[in-house]
């Protein structure tokens, strides 16, 4: 999506029925649509109108609902934007379209069109604009926290206060540069070399949060492995509390990765139910399961924690399979304890143990309680500073601290002053300062339509 001009408009709430449904109309043409539309002049800024809405030359009115004019710069857009709020029907929602598309300059908003205009005016820049983005697809609180900071500018003022600093240093570095040999001041260059790596001290502790704010963007990935019958599915199912996985007692009927979304004291999870991780090819499992089994196994390697399930009725004996997948960060689960009432003790020292019944819900609050505990480890918001929460933050910053330490290294004042740009435009990238173009369309197309 290249930048187009004109005046847009969409359907700016879910299509279907509901309460209220919102159109936007942005652009020159925005004040103009709107007067045709409510056959008056232009309501008073930012005050909700009770108007009745009509096709243009027709007598017949649409709706009547509220109306509201931001003229602009001072509107979402920083262009003049009008907003309809009409009753959610489908019917008044393809009426009010049909009348707006009919009238001369106005176009259907393509996704995201809205907010890249917020962009192109200045009234957010990038990072702001992909918190909006987070904050309307956040699911839970820790991400809605997240994602409001961003819109609201907390990465961004972070960043551009690096910047500033940055420019202020590269300046002084040209000054120098430019000085006749034998006036330069004395000092000046190791001063530039320790405002340098000061600042790269101050950016590298955002790079040390181990991925914490991308995974709570995309939700911590769990997955739940052990052989085919201890009960992975059923336990899947007895968390998220709702028929998602096929539960049988045919071995290996998981044949895919399961996936299960919960809200976890305000954390993401996604949890795994994986095929069962038995020797396919021994057991004369077919194409399908293997193919699963495939997967299940790529899936358990890039989880970030892994619960790994043994049958409580069994012999410990009889699953080392099962006993090879533990890791030191792994939770031990023993299913079926229903019909296990003493489970053996347990030898797994390094990790925690629960005993459970996927059938009756015995032992799943302890469950649920310990991966609350390690979601939160591991995603928890620390000391306030904003999180990384996509990957091309951090590899903006990482480009940024390689070409700091290579600045504070080089020999010659002008190769310094070069590593100093390119770790300026790599900051530019994540607000969006520079080099962004090739980025932009990746990032609006992230909106849907009406955003
Ligand atoms: P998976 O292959 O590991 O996913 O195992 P399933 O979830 O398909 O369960 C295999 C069988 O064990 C099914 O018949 C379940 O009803 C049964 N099962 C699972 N969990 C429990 C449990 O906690 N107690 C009892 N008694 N049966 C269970």
């Amino acid at each position: 999506m290249s930048a187009k001009r004109g005046t847009i408009f969409a359907l700016s709430t879910p299509p279907g029925r509901g309460g209220i449904a919102v159109f936007r109309i942005s652009g020159p043409a925005a004040g103009g649509a709107l007067k045709a539309l409510s056959g008056a002049g232009l309501p008073p800024p930012r005050q909700a109108c009770l108007v009745e809405l009509r096709a243009p030359k027709s007598i017949a009115p649409i709706d009547r609902g509220l109306v509201l004019w931001f003229p602009g710069p001072a509107s979402f857009t920083g262009e003049d934007l009008a907003e309809l709020q009409l009753h959610g029907g489908r019917a008044v929602v393809a009426a009010t379209a049909a009348a707006l598309a009919a009238l001369p300059g106005l176009r259907v908003a393509e996704p995201g069109e809205f907010t890249r205009r917020a962009f192109d005016n200045g009234k957010l820049d990038l990072a702001e604009v992909e918190g909006l983005a987070d904050l309307i697809n956040a699911e839970t609180e820790a991400q809605r926290r997240v994602a409001l900071d961003q819109l609201g500018g907390a990465l961004s003022r972070v960043v551009e206060g690096w910047r500033r600093r940055l420019i202020e240093i590269a300046a002084r570095l040209e000054a120098w540069i430019d000085f006749p040999e034998d006036d330069l001041p004395a000092g000046l260059g190791d001063e530039v070399a320790l405002q340098i790596s000061g600042l790269r001290a101050e950016i590298e502790p955002f790079l040390t949060t181990g991925h914490r704010g991308e995974r709570l963007r995309d939700g911590l990935m769990v997955a739940i492995l052990g052989a085919p019958n201890v009960g992975k599915s059923s336990l899947l199912n007895a968390i998220a509390q709702r028929d998602v996985a096929i539960v049988s007692d045919r071995a290996g009927t998981t044949r895919d990765v399961i996936e299960v979304h919960l809200d976890l004291s305000g954390y993401p999870l996604t949890l795994a139910d994986t095929a069962g991780l038995r020797a396919v090819a021994a057991e004369g499992g077919d194409e399908i399961e293997v193919e699963g089994v495939a997967r299940a196994r790529g899936r358990a390697e890039t989880a970030d924690l892994r619960l790994v399930v043994f049958d409580a009725t069994l012999d410990l004996a009889a699953q080392t399979a099962t006993a090879d997948l533990v890791a030191a960060d792994s939770l031990v689960v023993f299913n079926k304890v229903d019909l296990a009432p003493r489970p053996e003790p347990i030898a797994f020292e390094t990790n925690a143990v629960f005993a459970v019944s996927a059938k009756t819900g015995a032992g799943l609050e302890g469950l649920l309680d310990a991966l609350a505990a390690r979601a939160e480890a591991l995603l928890g918001l620390a000391g306030g500073a904003p999180l990384l929460t996509r990957l091309r933050y951090r590899e903006a910053l990482v480009e940024c601290v390689a070409a700091l330490g290579r600045s504070e290294r080089a020999a010659l004042p002008e190769l310094r002053a070069e590593d100093l740009r390119l770790a300026l435009r790599a900051l530019g990238r994540i607000t969006g300062r520079v080099d962004v173009e090739e980025l932009l369309d990746s990032v609006f197309r992230e909106f849907c339509i009406g955003k």
